[in-house]
């Protein structure tokens, strides 16, 4: 229900004052910008739509002072009726207070127009306090807006907490579970990836944006963050090969994309690739343009088993375009 934009795709807003981390947090997940060089990127002035080769959409609103953003002047309901999921950056390294303040305001003011929106709070750059400090600043974080927000009668709000980092995978796997929420055939996914790990053997499967590297499903064993950086770092070695060869898919109408302006993403042509990693397997397979599945198994699942999975991997395929209207459009589905 929180998807509501035209094209399917999830939409994402990303809020928070000047300076907490948002120029940043898009560099690094949808640009593949180095952690360090987010030291000298312009930080974000107003609004920025981001186009990009993506499963969902993204925008980025900085928080001026002089903006309000409630101000009759502008088409809040444009804006809000499109996205599915609001994420607000709290510096956490810095002063909070006039962070959280906003914050409430924001929450109050869209609880009646827009109860249907999650509000996904990122307690950001954690990386640089000490452990205890980190779990005294995010209680402190919760408790504040949590307090505020019933002492004006919310109780209940649908509000989420997140700590996050930009130098390390903290950022993708608080991306992943805000997404997940707005996908309401995730638990089908789930079996889907249950039913394929069971048949094949395969001890962790991911659904993987490719191109921000944000998974938007995977099987229901227990995650551990080891796995995901295994997968997620395959994607990166696949597609730096696409990049490397300049490989262009037509699109459906047979005519490459590039005059629009994208920020990653190479099209290649369907890829299957295995590969022994270590003790593991991994295996890739392009789904669409968008989606690739990253599955991780044992030494004990030989390269020999990669026709079953193959064949395995085809059924998954199939279902999911069934039950998902993102894998539509594809490279599969075009002759
Ligand atoms: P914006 O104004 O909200 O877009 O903020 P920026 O993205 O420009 O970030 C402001 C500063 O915060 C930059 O110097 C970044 O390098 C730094 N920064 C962003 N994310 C993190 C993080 O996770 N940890 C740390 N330590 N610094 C960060």
């Amino acid at each position: 229900p929180n998807s509501k934009a035209g094209d399917g795709k999830p939409r994402l807003l990303l809020m928070g004052q000047r300076r907490s981390g948002k120029s940043s947090i898009s560099g690094v997940v949808f640009h593949k910008l180095p952690p360090a060089e987010t030291l000298y990127i312009e930080t974000t002035i107003r609004v920025k739509k981001e186009s990009m080769h993506s499963f969902m959409d993204f925008q980025i609103w900085d928080f001026p002072g002089h903006l309000d953003y409630f101000d009759p002047a502008f088409d809040v309901d444009k804006i809000f009726d499109e996205i599915g999921a609001l994420i607000w950056v709290i510096d956490a390294q810095d002063e909070y207070l006039d962070a959280i303040n906003r914050l409430n305001a924001t929450i109050l003011n869209l609880q009646n127009s827009y109860p249907n929106i999650n509000i996904e709070v990122f307690v950001h750059k954690v990386d640089g306090l000490s452990e205890d400090y980190k779990m005294d600043t995010f209680r402190d974080i919760i408790q504040r807006v949590q307090d505020e927000l019933s002492d004006a009668g919310y109780e209940n709000a649908p509000v989420s907490f997140y700590q996050t980092s930009i130098y390390d995978h903290s950022i993708f796997e608080a991306f992943s579970k805000v997404i997940q929420k707005l996908i309401p055939q995730l638990p089908t996914l789930e079996s889907l990836l249950n039913s394929l790990c069971a048949n094949c053997r395969i001890e962790k499967a991911y659904l993987f944006d490719v191109l921000s590297k944000i998974y938007i499903a995977t099987d229901t064993s227990p995650t551990d963050i080891g796995s995901y950086e295994i997968c997620s770092d395959y994607i990166d070695v696949v597609v730096d090969i696409g990049e490397i060869y300049g490989w262009e898919r037509p699109n459906e109408n047979g005519e490459s994309e590039s005059e629009i302006e994208e920020t990653g993403g190479t099209d290649c042509e369907s890829l299957i690739t295995m590969e022994r990693k270590g003790n593991n397997y991994l295996y890739l397979k392009e789904i669409n343009k968008y989606l690739a599945l990253v599955c991780l198994m044992g030494d004990d699942s030989p390269a020999e088993k990669k026709a079953l999975i193959d064949y395995n991997v085809g059924v998954f395929q199939k279902a999911l375009s069934q039950v998902f209207p993102f894998s539509n459009g594809t490279n599969a589905t075009t002759t």
